[in-house]
């Protein structure tokens, strides 16, 4: 179990969510949310609760995979398509399951969203009809990391959980039975533990870029276009957004945060730098990753970037 979560695993929080038919969960990415409401679907939904309010695993509603429950949808942004909206079309998709009215108690059908800011305009309006006048034993359970992108109409609508993030200690304890190879990921990854599980299983891609990153000025461009294949711009520059900072950071404070276990190598680097040129560089980064949400031409984006960097060591 999620320990950081154990308030929402209650019997008082269940029977309060299913007072109210709208619910908007807010966490920061990489900190187990999904999982938690997983959990929480599948409470709604089993016929006969454990007295410790533990899922049954027996009723026939149990014995299905969340995804696969008929009672439940799951919508998101879809990730195959690279899109980063929900679209109109995914909320208009649902009116056939809302509008086959549950006839009992005991037939709760609930509409998950993952990454609620993603919705458009017009999908966001959209659901609002349907929140406006949710049809019996229906629930929506939205969830999102950025709560001042979701239309204020929506966020009055429904009843908002702000959850917590974990302490190192918890992220630790978490880890240590099931992950024990993401601990040290924990600093890089920010303390989101699922971020750091995930990283740990790309360990060879993020060593493969951090080699890049030490080389200097000598690094082969070859080696960054495959980096960029295999991991996708976003996650290329994060990294080096954050090597930059600890570079910069060590230079006034002969700390950093991200990574720890480079130091002496670090050390070594950021003597060779100024600081205004390690700023500098960062806000080409800044401008870089803006550029490579939208232009077509990624390629070139980084080359450029690339050649910056490369100059900082000049
Ligand atoms: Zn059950």
């Amino acid at each position: 179990m999620i320990n950081w979560f154990e308030q929402y695993h209650s019997s008082a929080f269940i029977s309060d969510l299913i007072k109210t038919q709208t619910h908007l969960f807010v966490a920061e990415e990489g900190v187990g949310a999904n999982q938690l409401l997983e959990n929480l679907l599948k409470k709604l939904l089993c016929e006969n609760l454990t007295d410790e309010n533990k899922t049954c695993n027996a009723c026939p509603s149990c014995r299905y995979l969340v995804y696969e429950h008929p009672n439940i949808r799951l919508i998101d942004k879809n990730i195959e398509l690279k899109s980063d909206v929900i679209t109109i079309d995914q909320i208009r998709e649902l009116s056939s399951f809302i509008e086959l009215a549950s006839t009992s108690e005991r037939d709760k059908k609930v509409i998950f969203i993952k990454n609620t800011h993603y919705l458009t305009s017009s999908a966001a309006n959209a659901l609002l009809k349907n929140l406006e006048e949710p049809p019996n034993n229906t629930f929506f359970i939205l969830l999102t990391s950025n709560l001042h992108k979701i239309l204020p109409t929506i966020r009055s609508r429904a009843t908002i959980h702000k959850l917590a993030s974990p302490t190192n200690k918890q992220c630790e304890d978490y880890l240590k039975d099931e992950h024990p190879e993401a601990i040290k990921f924990l600093d890089l990854a920010e303390r989101k533990p699922f971020l750091a599980i995930q990283m740990a299983d790309d360990k060879e891609l993020i060593n493969s870029i951090v080699k890049i990153f030490l080389r200097g000025k000598s690094f082969d461009m070859m080696d960054v276009n495959e980096s960029l294949l295999a991991s996708g711009p976003q996650f290329f520059v994060d990294l080096m957004q954050k090597w930059i900072a600890d570079l910069a950071h060590f230079k006034e404070f002969s700390t950093v945060y991200y990574f720890k276990n480079l130091l002496d190598q670090i050390e070594l680097i950021s003597n060779q730098l100024s600081y205004k040129e390690l700023l500098n560089f960062y806000k080409n980064l800044i401008e870089y990753r803006r550029l490579s949400e939208t232009t077509i031409n990624k390629s070139i984006a980084l080359d450029n970037l690339m050649i910056d960097y490369k100059r900082i060591f000049a």
